[in-house]
């Protein structure tokens, strides 16, 4: 049997046994039938099942989460944890708490999060997990209450060389304090390494904040370089505000780019003489408003309704840091049109596949969030190793070998592709890379 025909195979009864999980799915299929070439290479991974095995979770949980609201009303939300792949170290990825969670979304992200691991070059493995459960609009007592009503089930099942989960969309510092302290008790123990993204006075990391944005542009810029041209002077549209978009525009502009946009779910803002950074951190970090309210510290800026139109505002590079989906076939399209040299996707699965491959043909240098992304669960990987050491590092020594990572990220992704057959693709490049050291690995563990 030749690779191709493998994957077929593989990913048929994949279909099957996973029938309705659409993102789950999605995400296996792109994986899969990028690996072709690596297959052909080498047979042994076909003999060994590799494909069947990487893409069965070695542990999904589900469980119920029961807890009383501010009225004494019981309330009851489901919680999940994919513990998908330890080749290569502890399970590692976030929580996610979203009305939008479920078995699926759990699974897509967590199979995604085998590869993103692999890249960075950290002994992690991957796995991801959360709730349906939506901390908006809830009392601080409610999501404390939550938490640990989460955590009484999930402590059964990790720990700092178990599983190590971190925070994602609605988990923050607030939620992971709540249920670090209430991992804590019911262990009657202080084990810091369970959890990261921890507050920096009880064992987080100096640059964690930053990190995936910083991270981010490290990438961008070595892509930019490999092709022989500078970050410095380029006009970057970034868009959302959040913790990525904040640390993207931060380190872009420092590099000497102009950063011209950055958005909210309500619509972006156009300041031709550079997004100024403190306007935004103080509406979205301190006040916690709308990104409109900047056009009140700096007139001459535009205020465009809607979210969708960022990506009509001609630019050399693209940064999409808000959120899945919110650039199309059109959108991509438009900005090839408008000449974009480089986009770098922050935000989890930002284009659509229809939104690559408008990318990929038009020649346009491409970075995965895979691989572009990755800066984040890096740094959390660092926390851990400080955790297990005891000891803290600075905030330059984080930042220093976050850039050696996400340099490596990209050298190692396009190598992947260049050796592959698969010329300046970074998309199949990443894959294959993160691959084919998880592949190697398990091979080494024997049929476990
Ligand atoms: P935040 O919640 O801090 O910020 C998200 C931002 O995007 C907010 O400003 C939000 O605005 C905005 N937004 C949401 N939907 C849209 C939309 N449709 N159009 C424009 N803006 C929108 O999240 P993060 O910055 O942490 O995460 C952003 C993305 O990056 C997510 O996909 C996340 O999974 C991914 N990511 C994050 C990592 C991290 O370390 N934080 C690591 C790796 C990936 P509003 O206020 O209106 O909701």
């Amino acid at each position: 049997m030749n690779g191709k025909e493998y994957v077929e195979n593989v990913f048929e009864n994949v279909e099957k046994r996973n029938a309705g999980e659409k993102e789950f799915l999605d995400a296996v299929k792109e994986v899969l039938f990028s690996l072709v070439p690596v297959l052909d290479k080498n047979p042994q991974f076909i003999k060994a099942g590799l494909l069947e095995r990487i893409t069965e979770p070695e542990r999904v949980i589900y469980f119920r989460v029961p807890w009383v609201d501010d009225e004494g009303k019981v309330q009851v939300n489901r919680g999940f944890r994919v513990q998908y792949n330890s080749a290569l170290g502890p399970y590692k990825g976030g929580l996610r708490f979203h009305p939008t969670v479920n078995q699926s979304i759990v699974k897509f992200l967590g199979f995604e999060q085998i590869f993103k691991n692999s890249l960075t070059g950290l002994p992690i493995g991957g796995g991801k997990g959360g709730s349906d459960f939506d901390p908006k609009g809830k009392s601080d007592n409610e999501v404390m209450r939550f938490c640990q009503a989460f955590m009484s089930e999930l402590y059964k099942y990790i720990g700092p060389s178990e599983d190590v989960p971190a925070g994602d969309i609605g988990v923050g510092a607030r939620e992971i304090g709540y249920m670090y302290g209430y991992y804590n008790k019911l262990k009657s123990s202080s084990e810091q390494g369970v959890l990261t993204g921890k507050g920096l006075n009880y064992g987080g990391s100096l640059g964690r904040t930053e990190a995936t944005g910083y991270g981010l542009i490290y990438f961008t810029e070595e892509m930019l370089k490999d092709n022989g041209i500078s970050l410095k002077d380029k006009t970057v549209v970034i868009s959302g505000s959040g913790n990525v978009a904040i640390y993207a525009i931060k380190k872009a502009t420092e590099l000497g780019a102009k950063v011209i946009t950055c958005s909210d779910s309500n619509g972006y803002i156009i300041d031709e003489n550079g997004i100024d950074l403190e306007v935004v951190k103080e509406i979205k970090e301190v006040r916690r408003g709308r990104i409109k309210e900047y056009l009140d510290k700096v007139p001459g800026a535009k205020y465009v309704e809607g979210y969708r139109g960022i990506w009509n505002v001609k630019c050399d590079v693209a940064i999409p840091c808000a959120t899945q989906g919110e650039i199309n076939e059109s959108s991509a399209q438009t900005l090839v049109k408008n000449g974009v040299i480089a986009v770098a996707e922050g935000a989890n699965m930002p284009s659509t596949l229809d939104a690559i491959n408008v990318f990929l043909n038009g020649k346009v240098l491409f970075g995965p969030a895979k691989a572009a992304n990755a800066g984040g669960v890096a740094c959390s990987a660092l926390e851990m190793s400080q955790n297990s050491m005891r000891y803290s590092w600075t905030f330059d020594e984080v930042d220093s070998k976050l850039k050696d990572i996400m340099t490596n990220i990209y050298y190692n992704s396009k190598n992947a592709a260049v050796e592959y057959g698969y010329g300046n693709n970074i998309v199949a490049g990443a894959n294959i890379a993160g691959f084919i050291k998880v592949a190697t690995a398990m091979m080494a563990h024997g049929i476990v």
